[in-house]
């Protein structure tokens, strides 16, 4: 049986079909549902569960007070949404950033959900986070939140149910201390409640890796198609955090010249391109990327326009948009970050010959290799670190494949592509289960 071809239209915000008062003035959530009815629109879809994949399953806004080192107490706003279980627990990151809110949460999560579509894992996609500032927060102070937090949430996580994993301002730790939260509340070691784990407790080698692993397989395989040599490429990022310091390094190990490095306290550039070990070695002492000795200092707004082959924009959303679009230099615009590119910015960049890796794929080694772990969890068997790069290698490429020829066959940008295959997957699972009750 196949579903009716609709047609569905978005209002002049950018809104879903029936917009959802929660999130609808967030312009991270606008952005979100207009991309979910632009790939609607590529493919046939039952506008009933249009109607529902536009609306998360599930938010839960929570207050965290904690004792600051001074003594006094402080609250911070909290959330988990949890945008669908279709295909199994929802799977998503913890961010802390200052400018964390209920819409963008929203959007990520709904951005999971077709990232985990794409690449054919059993989760539906979820996010959380905190607004606050890490880096002003001490190590207990991080401790006391994230424990408070998890505590709060604790009705609606678990392994079946809602596996967090590290996003922008959390780590390995910020893991291990949820894994201990919430062993503590059931009674017996519970490694499989969240992924990116330090590997001493149960986390997958080369999960810190995995997303900027990811990221450069995708670039590899456009440069490939393209028949740039990685030896003549070069690359701009933006981010220095997990994900930006790996694919700087991973490019870097391939040949590719990074150019430019920009992170929240400064910017970077040499032409001869930097020496990444050496900026490794550098942040990993403590410094500040901008204080890097042999690179000259930029201005932030300079970052990415720098003329380059391949520019990776790994720390915020939105970065790329109607105002910079027509000025970036680049021949391939690889999205290591969630949502780095506004519709707006799309339009624009549509006219250009950039080729765009759309982040739902190029960042999607990062819940793959989450999957690896919350399988050896379950299984309490433990994979070498080359099994884990093969198949991440493997899954990575499939997914890119399957975008590309898509966007071939049907005259589709790659994020439509992708953004229909995600879609697809998980509207043909409801369709099938039905709607309850
Ligand atoms: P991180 O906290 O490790 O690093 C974030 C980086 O962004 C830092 O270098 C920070 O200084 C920089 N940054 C922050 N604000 C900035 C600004 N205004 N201008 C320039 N740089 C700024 O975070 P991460 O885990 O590397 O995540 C980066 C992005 O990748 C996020 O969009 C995240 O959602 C996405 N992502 C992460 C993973 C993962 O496995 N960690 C997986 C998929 C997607």
């Amino acid at each position: 049986m196949t579903a009716p071809q609709v047609t569905v239209h978005a209002n002049g915000n950018g809104n879903c079909h029936h917009p959802n008062p929660v999130f609808e003035n967030s312009p991270t959530f606008q952005m979100a549902c207009r991309q979910l009815l632009t790939a609607a629109e590529a493919i046939e879809i039952d506008p009933g569960i249009l109607e529902r994949l536009a609306h998360p399953k599930r938010a839960i806004v929570v207050s965290i007070p904690i004792e600051r080192e001074d003594g006094h107490t402080e609250n911070f706003v909290g959330f988990r949404v949890q945008h669908s279980l279709t295909s199994g627990p929802s799977k998503g990151g913890l961010r802390y950033h200052p400018s964390v809110d209920l819409g963008e949460v929203a959007a990520l999560a709904m951005w999971m959900s077709w990232k985990c579509g794409i690449m054919n894992l059993p989760f539906g996609g979820a996010k959380g986070g905190i607004a606050c500032d890490p880096a002003a927060l001490t190590r207990s102070e991080l401790e006391r939140l994230t424990r408070r937090f998890t505590v709060e949430v604790l009705p609606v996580i678990g392994p079946r149910v809602d596996v967090m994993a590290p996003d922008m301002g959390t780590d390995e730790q910020t893991m291990a201390w949820i894994y201990d939260t919430y062993s503590m509340s059931v009674g017996y070691a519970c490694p499989e409640i969240v992924t990116g784990k330090p590997v001493e407790i149960g986390g997958c080698v080369g999960r810190r890796e995995a997303t900027g692993r990811g990221v450069t397989y995708c670039i590899l395989e456009a440069l490939s198609e393209l028949k740039i040599h990685p030896a003549e490429a070069t690359a701009v990022v933006q981010g220095f955090g997990n994900v930006g310091s790996v694919t700087c390094q991973e490019l870097h190990q391939r040949g590719v010249k990074v150019l430019a490095i920009g992170d929240r306290y400064g910017t970077i550039r040499d032409p001869r391109g930097i020496d990444v070990p050496a900026l490794l070695k550098h942040v990993a002492a403590g410094k500040l990327v901008k204080d890097f000795p042999g690179a000259e200092e930029i201005p932030a707004d300079e970052l990415l326009t720098t003329p380059c082959t391949v520019l990776v924009p790994a720390a915020l959303e939105r970065v790329i948009n109607a105002k910079n679009a027509a000025r970036l230099r680049c021949r391939v615009l690889a999205e290591a970050a969630n949502g780095p590119t506004t519709p707006d910015a799309d339009d624009i960049l549509a006219r250009s010959d950039i080729y765009i890796i759309p982040d739902v794929v190029c960042n999607a080694g990062g819940v793959t290799v989450s999957y690896f772990e919350w399988v050896q969890d379950i299984q309490q068997l433990w994979w070498s670190e080359t099994e884990v790069n093969v198949r991440l290698q493997e899954l990575m490429r499939r997914a890119f494949h399957q975008v590309r020829c898509l966007a071939l066959e049907r005259k589709l940008t790659m994020r439509t592509a992708a953004l229909s295959l995600g879609v697809q997957k998980i509207a043909k699972e409801k369709q099938r289960r039905g709607l309850y009750p």
